[in-house]
């Protein structure tokens, strides 16, 4: 999908007078309509007229940001919301990931990284099919045929290990807790823990990755979980 970004509308809910001016102006320059709100209030009359986006501060004056999130996915809006965090606080993240959020983004940020995540998630959001060839760098993934390999090299996974590869390189460049991560892959029902998640991420990165203890495409986020690495 290609669609031209003067046609995107996005919803800016921060009340830091200064970031919402600074993210407007360079949000303005990006070529994105921007409508903005500095309470929450503000942001639940907003949200219903048609928006792209939403970037959303968690700290609100009159509450907090995640309420909107929450309420928006138990409505059944999948519109693509990316939250402005705090630095000092990773668990805010992973809340705000489990309860319906697609990515976030730390403070002091620099705008071009968030121009590229909007940009990433818009393109994402314009639907890939999933049962196409996917490919990153020299590792490609067949989900008709369940073949993995890298260059000319099959590699043989677990199919539990095969559907968690798929999915996170499905979704490349965005954070998933483990708690989501579970929740995809391996369903609602499943009552393992966490740790089951590390467990095939590691026997996954011991497969894929040329030097594990380095890996190159299954990126742990600190304090989240992990990523998939967007193509170099
Ligand atoms: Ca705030």
């Amino acid at each position: 999908m290609n669609a031209s970004t003067e046609s995107r509308k996005i919803l800016l809910v921060e009340d830091d007078e200064r970031i919402r001016l600074e993210v407007l102006d360079s949000l303005q320059a990006a070529g994105f309509t921007v409508s903005v709100a500095a309470t929450l209030a503000e942001s639940q009359e907003k949200v219903q007229s048609d928006m792209d986006l939403i970037l959303l501060d968690l700290g609100l004056p009159d509450g907090d940001g995640l309420d909107l999130c929450r309420s928006l996915r138990a409505s059944g809006s999948d519109i693509p919301i990316i939250l402005l965090t705090a630095r000092d606080a990773p668990e805010q993240r992973v809340r705000g990931l489990d309860v319906g959020a697609d990515d976030y983004v730390v403070k002091p940020f620099h705008m071009p990284e968030l121009v590229a995540r909007i940009r990433g998630l818009f393109r994402r959001s314009g639907g890939k099919s999933s049962t196409g060839m996917l490919r990153t760098d020299s590792l490609w993934l067949d989900p008709q045929a369940r073949t993995v390999g890298r260059d000319e090299q099959r590699l043989e996974l677990k199919p539990r290990e095969f559907d968690l590869l798929h999915f996170m390189m499905s979704n490349p460049g965005r954070a998933w807790t483990r708690d989501q991560l579970i929740e995809r892959v391996w369903g609602k029902s499943f009552d393992g823990d966490a740790r089951t998640v590390d467990l095939h991420i590691a026997r996954l990165r011991s497969k894929i990755e040329k030097d594990p203890s380095d890996p190159r495409y299954v990126e742990t986020v600190w304090g989240v979980g992990y990523r998939f690495q967007e193509e170099s």
